[in-house]
């Protein structure tokens, strides 16, 4: 093992309880309480961290609608406003070792993969968001109005912020969940109470603290870390609050809306996903690489996971070996450990989830390739496992696992596995391996989800819309698309 060592600043950061950042100030809960955030590959406190709950919501939510309503926020121009967000991506680039390092410890995932792929991505995240901050932009529109015969009008939109937005996000890709859901918020003006998962609240209080040194006016972002059931929970259903936006599992979903019907506020929802991802009897080999990337990169903690395998019936023992042979040879170990190619799950209570299904997979009959249990005994590692012989009513295939767990299956036409792919109440992303680019394009068509990768996978781009059909969500993150979930249109008449 060569373990890299803590960033003095990290070290800092873990070693004393953090606080939560609300009108600009960091304070404690109101009810004084904590609660500890583990190291997922010992399971030992890394740690703590203020326990918000409703009445830190509360607050929170009083210094944003300050801070909207009143506040500078709303009187500076769009080009200070991009100014800022743009020097967040900056300070993430600027210190991006030690927030790779945080989010290694708390999540679990590599730190070379955190260092890579989230830092860059959220700070790139910002870039992208701040250029929309100068062009939010309504249209003129030429009325005809049956009803007023002979009288002329001047009609125009204004595009304008929703308000004050609460975002409650998950703990698979904390800091880049927390740059998903406020740069695109920001960007159109509104003020924000964050609420990132009770498992991973640390990069959040860290970008936090560098929202301050950019600048930010006081209230304008408030970061409240807590649990579910009691700050989330409470920031769903805040009368004071225009929109929530929350990404996470689609059962916790329902319970937002839920929530949100009370003021009847604004919703977009990132939800689960049981992707497919689709191998043709022509794919270039690079297709087994790619179908193993596609479950076991953040060790399938990701809603896009290609978590079911579909391989034409001519390569599938081929694909399936290679596939396998990839997880075999996947190095184990603690994130910051720089061998590292696939850290622990994130919590003890997802060890257990992932375990549980691959239990019920083997008591339904499926067949276990590789893989198949928990590895060691320290931490809440899994094993990269290959699943084969399943079907279609198997809660493996149906339900979102949320682990490194594929499930495999042959098929044999272009109509059967449009069909197939289909067969599921998700629709977050779909892959497509072929070298014929009419099959791989019109089958693209057919596939009811958000993103359709053809010969690659977990391709992502802060210009490109992502998000869900059916129940994996309502509205779209990141792209100009992700604009029109964060503004109220206005139609504004006159008569001339
Ligand atoms: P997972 O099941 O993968 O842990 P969740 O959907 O439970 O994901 O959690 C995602 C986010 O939703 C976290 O920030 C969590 O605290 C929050 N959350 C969980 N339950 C609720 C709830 N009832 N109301 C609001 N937020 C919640």
């Amino acid at each position: 093992m060569s373990i890299t060592t803590a960033h003095e600043r990290v070290s800092d950061f873990v070693g004393s309880p953090r606080r939560m950042f609300v009108g600009g100030q960091w304070s404690d809960a109101a009810s004084g309480k904590t609660f500890a955030t583990p190291d997922p590959a010992t399971g030992e406190t890394l740690a703590h961290v203020a326990e918000g709950d409703a009445e830190d919501i509360d607050r929170a939510v009083r210094a944003a609608r300050a801070a909207f309503d009143d506040g500078p926020w709303s009187r500076m121009t769009a080009s200070e406003r991009g100014r800022l967000i743009w020097k967040v991506g900056d300070l993430i680039l600027e210190h991006a070792d030690e927030l790779a390092q945080l989010e290694s410890m708390d999540n679990g995932k590599p730190y070379t993969i955190a260092r890579a792929a989230d830092v860059p991505l959220a700070a790139d995240l910002f870039h992208y968001m701040a250029g929309w901050a100068t062009k939010i932009e309504g249209n003129t529109i030429n009325i005809s109005v049956p009803t007023a015969p002979g009288a002329n009008f001047h009609s125009y939109t204004l595009r304008e912020p929703v308000g004050v937005v609460g975002q409650i996000i998950p703990w698979n890709f904390p800091l880049l969940m927390a740059a998903w859901k406020l740069g695109p918020a920001l960007a159109t003006g509104n003020c924000v109470i964050l609420k990132p998962a009770e498992q991973t609240p640390l990069s959040a209080l860290r970008l936090a603290e560098l929202i301050a040194e950019a600048g930010f006016p006081e209230g304008v972002v408030n970061v409240v870390p807590g649990y579910g059931e009691t700050a989330g929970a409470r920031l769903a259903a805040h009368p004071g609050v225009d929109k929530v936006a929350f990404t996470g599992s689609t059962e916790v979903g329902r319970l937002i809306v839920q929530a949100a019907a009370g003021n009847l506020k604004k919703v977009s929802l990132e939800l689960g996903g049981k992707s497919p991802n689709i191998v043709f009897d022509d794919a270039d080999p690079s297709a087994v690489a790619g179908a193993a990337n596609a479950i076991f990169f953040n060790h399938g903690q990701c809603c896009v996971a290609g978590s079911r395998l579909f391989v034409h019936q001519s390569r599938f023992d081929e694909v399936i070996e290679g596939v396998s042979d990839i997880a075999k040879s996947i190095r184990l170990g603690p994130g910051m450990d720089s061998e590292t190619q696939m850290g622990p799950l994130v919590s003890e209570e997802q060890l257990t989830r992932v375990t549980g299904y691959l239990d019920s997979g083997r008591a339904e009959g499926a067949t276990t390739v590789v893989g198949g249990g928990r590895y060691g005994d320290r931490g809440y590692f899994v094993e990269p496992t290959v699943l084969t012989d399943t079907r279609n009513d198997m809660k493996v295939v149906r339900e979102e696992i949320f682990g490194p767990v594929v499930v495999a299956a042959p098929f044999s036409d272009l109509d059967e596995i449009a069909a197939q792919a289909n067969d599921t109440e998700y629709g977050l992303g779909a892959g497509i391996w072929t070298k014929d680019i009419s099959k791989a394009h019109a089958l693209a068509k057919k596939i009811r989800a958000g993103t359709v990768w053809i010969n690659c996978y977990n391709v992502f781009d802060a210009a490109l819309p992502f998000g869900g059909y059916k129940q994996s969500g309502w509205g779209r993150e990141m792209g100009h698309e992700v604009l029109n979930n964060y503004t109220e249109v206005k139609a504004v008449t006159a008569q001339l």
